[in-house]
């Protein structure tokens, strides 16, 4: 008895990484037997996640890798809080509504007492939410004028993953306007050449994932309308502002690309990019009632209260849009001006010092887009290596800079892409470019083969 309470007490006070269950292999696919203590449960799962890349190096992604210690607050006090519980959580339902009139007001709704909107998990959920309402009002239109109206599609630029996601799960047809050399957006004339009969919606992005370029939505607008005028077709346009719908208005603000237009009929906006909120949040927002077809509003009568929802889950962590209601009284119009305009001088900069490096030709430099760098070897010069070994050879820094090959018609293009987002101050700015110069003088010195662009494809996702 006294023994064993001697070797309780030792295995009390043992080290972690001393304590038994540590020297053991951990089950990885199936749930082990026996629990085990916390404090070596945590050790083992915070050990794993090193050898996850350091997101503030993650130069490729466009998503909030930092965040102000307050939100960090909200979002372990927001922990329980579930979205869909209106009833339960009024004020967070509140809160979600006070975020859809603002960023109605935001982006020019003439009417954003009455604008229709919901939060989302991403720019993904939002714009399967906007391609449902387009292809339910465009079945209802067709129905209505005794059309059968044959297959629906819809008219793009080269758009993200979600878009071609939409079709696919909603049995709509794809037609992307390719790119062309030197065109890396959609084009109005392109666009208007594919809208028929069955065209349920043009998408036209602002601020492309490929560049990070705005594609020319006013123009796209105005083509549209001039359809309409001369052959009936009234074409709805969707905006898809993943990034841009938080860096437009405020750097931009003349820009037209929002309801200001009156063919703009939808738009949606990721509020863990450039809105700043963590991980886990977007929006959508509809123009006018009419545009979000009543039948796809589920009035659920769940525990005492009845919520009209439009949304593909159910439960949902609350958080996300609190900590996004915060930054919008934290950082107010302003506050949001000084944060975008601090990334677009930094990837003005970055810009400027890679294009000095003497290999790249620039793509996108920043303004006209969103905060990013976009640039391509320079054609008829032996570099010794291509966008895929520099990348390679930064990752050995710990910075990761994709490289990735441009969709058709220029599947030839190769391209390295920098987001400069909320923490990419001009110091981390500076290292990075320190470790790029000091990988080409490697390059240079020890020249490989390397692999080639066709087997490169693929090992960066667009996120
Ligand atoms: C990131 C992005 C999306 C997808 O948004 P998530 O918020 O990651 O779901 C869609 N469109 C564009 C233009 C994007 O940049």
């Amino acid at each position: 008895m006294l023994h064993e309470r001697h070797s309780i007490k030792a295995a009390l006070f043992d080290d972690i990484y001393a304590a038994h269950d540590l020297s053991l292999c951990v089950p990885r696919y199936k749930i082990p037997d026996a629990e085990r203590d916390p404090r070596h449960a945590y050790r083992i799962v915070m050990d794993e996640l090193i050898l996850d890349g350091n997101s503030r190096q993650n130069l490729a992604t466009f998503c909030s890798t930092w965040v102000e210690p307050e939100v960090l607050d909200i979002m372990a006090h927001c922990l329980d809080k579930n979205m869909i519980d209106r009833d339960e959580y009024p004020q967070t339902a509140e809160i979600e509504s006070r975020c859809v009139h603002m960023l109605a007001d935001l982006w020019n709704s003439p009417h954003a007492d009455n604008t229709m909107g919901c939060s989302t998990t991403g720019s993904s959920e939002a714009a399967m939410l906007a391609g449902m309402a387009l292809k339910a009002r465009w079945r209802a239109n067709t129905a209505a004028a005794g059309k059968s109206g044959g297959k629906p599609n819809l008219v793009t630029g080269p758009v993200q993953v979600c878009w071609h996601k939409f079709c696919g799960y909603w049995d709509v047809e794809l037609r992307e306007v390719p790119m062309e050399a030197g065109r890396y957006t959609l084009s109005a004339a392109e666009a208007v050449r594919r809208c028929d009969e069955g065209t349920i919606g043009v998408v036209a992005t602002l601020g492309t994932t490929f560049t990070g370029q705005y594609e020319p939505i006013q123009e796209v607008s105005a083509a549209l309308d001039l359809l309409q005028a001369e052959k009936g077709l009234d074409v709805p346009l969707h905006v898809d502002a993943a990034s841009g719908g938080f860096v437009a208005p405020f750097l931009e603000p003349d820009l037209q690309w929002d309801f200001r237009l009156p063919r703009v009929k939808s738009i949606n906006a990721s509020g863990h990019k450039f809105g700043l909120a963590p991980l886990g949040v977007g929006w959508v927002i509809w123009r006018d009632k009419d545009d979000l077809p009543a039948e796809l509003i589920f009035d659920v009568n769940y525990l005492g209260g009845n919520m009209p929802t439009f949304a593909l889950n159910f439960s949902r962590p609350g958080g996300q849009v609190v900590a996004q209601y915060y930054n919008f009284l934290r950082l107010g119009r302003q506050g949001y001006r000084k944060v975008q305009q601090a990334c677009q001088r930094v990837a003005e900069y970055l810009a400027e010092k890679i294009d000095e490096m003497g290999h790249f030709e620039l793509i996108h430099r920043g303004p006209g887009g969103i905060p990013t760098v976009c640039w391509k070897l320079n054609e008829g010069q032996d570099h010794g290596f291509n966008l895929f070994d520099f990348a390679d050879r930064l990752r050995t820094r710990g910075w990761i800079v994709p490289a990735y090959t441009l969709p058709p018609n220029c599947e030839r293009v190769a391209v390295q892409r920098i987001v400069v987002r909320h923490g990419v101050s001009r110091s981390l700015a500076d290292a990075l470019l320190a470790d790029m110069r000091q990988a080409i003088e490697y390059m240079n010195k020890h020249p490989s083969a390397g692999p080639g662009v066709d087997e490169a494809v693929g090992g960066f996702k667009h996120t």
